[in-house]
């Protein structure tokens, strides 16, 4: 850190990013990327259209992507005028906390949920109305209304600027209904909700139907996860239209090419090949099905997930009977790590005991588990 930073930035502490490699001997299950490459037709959109442009700056404003990614809602009620599209989600969920949230409009937000959400409150100076899931790590609605915010900021109680969650929501993979969803807008009608949607193609109820309805809901979506471009960068969000000129003035204010002509072109041949993409979610959704029972059967507690990754408890949370009750979480990570497998484990004291593991192929999951049983099996001795 050097002496000119500003003070306010001294004490910030940033994101930390699931590690990323260079030693590819690792099976990968650590950062919720696709197992699957790209399909055909991004490889083909990117190598021969582009390169040879790449001397000119991409579009600012991206009609043809937006008309593309309206398209494919399959809403007539949602137009280009309705999506934005960014450097990635994170970029967007960042935009709202500028847009939306400040000093005396809180942002309000679950306790286990996306770390960079309590980030982008400090960095901004926003305030925060931290919410703590239920005993069993569930997003209580009930939670998410006036009267608990008030108690929880006293006498400084502002109306909040905006509420987010992930649905599914992440590490734990939990899902709301739709009908939750509504309840939480109806609960909130002075605020912007924001859906983050990142593992939505994994099985979840996605809030878009319900945009025409609440002019205070935007949802952000990503390429990062179903669409295997987690190394493009390329997210976007779907509201209300003068939400996302809310958004379009943040990005315009900062960096408007921030979707490059790689990016944007592999975005729109995603859109050219969707099934592909869903049979790949389809096929994360099976062996979803199989590891979960699998890691049960040995005695984890794994909520039902339905995103690309499972949340698996050891220690207190795995049955007695088990020898990964009398294993921590830590534990865990750094055993898989040792035999070439990297999860994602939080040092987070509520979810301690907690591994996240992304969905692989079936030929991965089948080696994290022979790793865990022996493991297992090491242990009991
Ligand atoms: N939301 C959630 C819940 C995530 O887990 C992630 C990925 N780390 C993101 C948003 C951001 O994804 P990206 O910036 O790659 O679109």
């Amino acid at each position: 850190m050097s002496e000119y930073l500003r003070e306010k930035f001294k004490r910030l502490d940033p994101y930390t990013p699931g590690e990323q490699p260079k030693d590819q001997k690792y099976i990968k299950l650590n950062t919720n990327e696709s197992p699957f490459p790209p399909g055909p037709k991004v490889l083909e959109a990117v190598s021969k259209d582009v390169l040879a442009n790449l001397r000119l700056y991409p579009s600012p404003d991206q009609f043809e992507l937006k008309e593309g990614l309206a398209g494919a809602l399959g809403n007539p009620e949602l137009k280009r005028e309705n999506i934005f599209v960014s450097n990635g989600s994170d970029d967007i969920i960042n935009f709202a906390f500028m847009a939306f949230a400040g000093e005396n409009t809180p942002a309000v937000f679950p306790d286990i949920s996306y770390g960079f959400y309590s980030v982008f409150a400090d960095f901004q100076n926003v305030k925060s109305v931290v919410i703590p899931l239920t005993d069993d790590f569930r997003i209580d609605v009930s939670d998410y209304q006036v009267e608990v915010y008030q108690g929880i900021l006293a006498d400084e109680y502002s109306t909040p600027g905006l509420v987010v969650f992930a649905n599914p929501n992440a590490p734990t993979g939990i899902a709301l209904s739709l009908e939750e969803i509504g309840d939480i807008l109806e609960q909130n009608q002075k605020s912007v909700v924001l859906v983050d949607e990142a593992y939505v193609d994994f099985g979840a109820d996605s809030a878009v139907s319900l945009i025409p309805e609440y002019d205070n809901l935007l949802v952000a979506r990503t390429y990062s996860k179903s669409a295997s471009l987690a190394g493009a960068r390329l997210g976007y969000a779907i509201g209300n239209a003068a939400l996302i000129q809310d958004l379009e003035l943040m990005k315009f204010s900062t960096n408007p090419y921030n979707i490059n002509r790689m990016t944007e072109a592999a975005g729109l041949a995603v859109l050219r090949e969707s099934d592909y993409y869903l049979d790949n979610c389809n096929r994360i959704i099976t062996t979803r099905k199989w590891v979960r029972e699998k890691l049960i059967g040995m005695g984890f507690f794994v909520p039902e997930s339905k995103a690309n990754f499972l949340f698996v408890g050891a220690g207190e949370y795995a049955s007695e009977a088990s020898i990964w009750s009398r294993i921590t979480g830590e534990e865990i990570y750094k055993n898989l790590k040792e035999n070439g497998i990297l999860v994602r484990w939080f040092n987070k004291e509520r979810i301690k005991n907690f591994v996240r593991i992304t969905i692989g192929t079936d030929e991965d999951m089948n080696e994290l588990i022979s790793v865990l049983e022996r493991k297992g099996n090491e242990w009991l001795r």
